[in-house]
Order: C-alpha cells, then sequence, then structure tokens
C-alpha cells in the first residue's frame, strides 16, 4: 500500500463507521454484465463529482448530508444513473442512521453482491439495469424483511406520486 495518506486513514475510519466504504480498486463495471453501459467518461459528464464517487466508485455520502434522509414525499425513488425504479415511498423508514433506508426494493431493479472488502462480511446494493453503487443492506431492519436497505441520496432521485 502506497499514498496513505492522513486523509484517506480519516476516510477509513469514517467508513467503517458508516454504511459505505472508500473507494477501492475494483475491475471497471462497464463489462456488459448491465443493460445500461457507458464508459466512465461518459458517466462523469453525466454526474456531479459527488454522485460519481458514490455510484461508480462506491463511495459514501457523509452522514445526515443527504436530501432523502427525512424525505417524507409519496412516490417512486429511481437510481440516479439511469432513472431506473429501485425503492418505494412506502418501504422507507427512519433508521436514525444518517442515510435513507428502506426495507425492501423494487423487485427485479436491485442487485446484491456480497462484499468482503473489509473482512466482514456486507452486502453492497447496486442498480440491475446499469451496475451502479445504491448503497448497503444489513440485518437489523423492520418487519416485514428485517432488513435494512441503506442508501445514499445522491444514489437516488425521486418521482413524486401525483
Ligand atoms: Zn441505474
Amino acid at each position: 500500500m502506497k499514498n496513505i495518506s492522513l486523509f484517506a486513514l480519516l476516510n477509513v475510519i469514517v467508513s467503517l463507521v458508516a454504511c459505505g466504504q472508500v473507494e477501492k480498486p475494483k475491475e471497471s463495471k462497464t463489462d456488459n454484465k448491465f443493460e445500461i453501459v457507458k464508459t466512465e467518461d461518459e458517466w462523469k459528464a453525466q454526474l456531479s463529482k459527488l454522485e460519481y464517487d458514490v455510484l461508480r466508485n462506491e463511495g459514501t455520502e457523509r452522514a445526515f448530508t443527504g436530501k432523502f434522509v427525512d424525505w417524507k414525499k409519496v412516490g417512486i425513488f429511481t437510481c440516479n444513473a439511469c432513472k431506473t425504479p429501485v425503492f418505494e415511498s412506502n418501504t422507507k423508514f427512519k433508521s436514525g442512521t444518517g442515510w435513507p433506508s428502506f426495507y425492501d426494493y423494487i423487485k427485479g431493479n436491485v442487485l446484491e453482491q456480497s462484499d468482503s472488502q473489509y473482512g466482514w462480511n456486507r452486502v453492497e446494493v447496486e442498480c440491475r439495469k446499469c451496475g451502479s453503487h445504491l448503497g448497503h443492506v444489513f440485518n437489523d431492519g423492520p418487519e416485514p424483511t428485517g432488513l435494512r436497505y441503506c442508501i445514499n441520496s445522491v444514489s437516488l432521485d425521486f418521482e413524486e406520486k401525483k
């Protein structure tokens, strides 16, 4: 490991207590396994820097900074990269973690990938259409699923139900 700066170390510490992780070397997600495939340059042009860091590099926004943490509107949350519907507002709950939390996702539109980057098993949550990183899922959610999908606000967009 080289180039470890104090900033990087702080990032690791923050991420260990958070629900996300620091960026890690990972093979490109533009490998045809998803329906929507773009080059990283195309994603960079489309997304803000923070959106790109989270969606394409598995970064994590800071707790309590995202616009959907206390969001109460009724409608559908979509993937902020490709606008595929990924969560419904009626599965959103108040987790107190500082990230929007859901107990279920819209079937068929979300992919769960095991992630053992830091020596314990976590499950990463991705958009099934474009492979973008949404967040992680944990086993301490409410009924009926007992799951907590801990999702970055910047990974989401919202369509209000009229
Ligand atoms: Zn997507």
